[in-house]
């Protein structure tokens, strides 16, 4: 499996790293294999239009706009240049409900589900039901439940003999991380972890973590020489998060940035 990061942190801002480089730091979007994306925050501007013409798929953990936010535009690039037909976005029927009614509601944009006309729309709906495995393409995915302020999703897929955890955003949880200590295949985990330790009251009343929770979360796992790349900074925290996740002494733990290319 072959994961490209669009984006990978909490918010989007261009910051200087302290290094004297200048880093751009982007909302959330995974693309996996070319062909499907794993939340949509950054897709329209992170890749060229061949490229985009390539996704089929698009596994949204939740609504919030950080995670969706290129997908309105990938819709619009897609217009009347899809003749292999609508790219499924699929998540929870909640999370889809709230963008029926709050994203592709022909006010703030159009319904790309039924527009231009329901035959040659861009977009399909496809709900999906929590821990029921669902396949397409080669990949095989299951959707599990996480603790965040919204309903939302993480996902293990898998391709092969490989599987991939994904948290989604979540502050402390427990399903998730039964559901990948059982998964033979599982080679790696991209966990959130949001806010540094000193906002731990904040982390938790929107549903994240901090390297101190990250830490008492993947033991949960089982499994410590376990890859996990680390996403969804808050881009003003960057490099303090990244101190202190560096203090957990995790042995395969690294922080993801954008342009990165993942193979697992
Ligand atoms: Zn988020
Ligand atoms: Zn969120």
């Amino acid at each position: 499996m072959i994961i490209r990061v669009l984006g990978c942190h909490g918010s989007e801002l261009t910051i200087d790293d302290g290094n004297g480089r200048i880093r751009e730091c982007r909302t959330c979007g995974f693309l996996v294999n070319e062909t499907c994306m794993v939340d949509a925050g950054s897709v329209s501007a992170g890749l060229l239009e061949a490229e985009q013409g390539k996704i089929r798929q698009v596994l949204l953990s939740h609504a919030h706009f950080d995670h969706i936010k290129g997908l309105p535009l990938l819709a619009d690039n897609l217009v009347g240049r899809n003749p292999q037909g609508p790219v499924k976005v699929r998540a929870l029927p909640e999370v889809l409900d709230d963008l029926r009614r709050h994203i592709f509601n022909d006010v703030v944009f159009p319904d790309f589900t039924r527009l231009p006309t329901p035959d040659t729309a861009p977009l399909v709906y496809h709900p999906f039901d929590e821990e029921k495995t669902f396949t397409f393409d080669r990949l095989e995915v299951t959707a599990v439940r996480v603790n965040h302020i919204v309903p939302a999703t993480g996902f293990i897929i898998r391709e092969g003999d490989t599987a991939l955890l994904y948290s989604g955003d979540t502050s402390e949880t427990k399903r998730i991380w039964e559901v990948a200590a059982k998964e033979t295949r599982l080679k790696a985990a991209f966990i959130e972890t949001s806010f540094p330790n000193d906002f731990h009251e904040l982390a938790k009343v929107s549903g994240h973590l901090t390297p101190e929770m990250l830490g008492r979360e993947f033991v949960k796992i089982g499994r410590p020489d376990l890859p996990v790349y680390i996403y969804h900074l808050k881009p003003s925290y960057r490099s303090v998060i990244a101190s202190e996740l560096k203090r957990l002494n995790l042995p395969n733990l690294s922080v993801l940035e954008e342009g990165q290319v993942v193979r697992v």
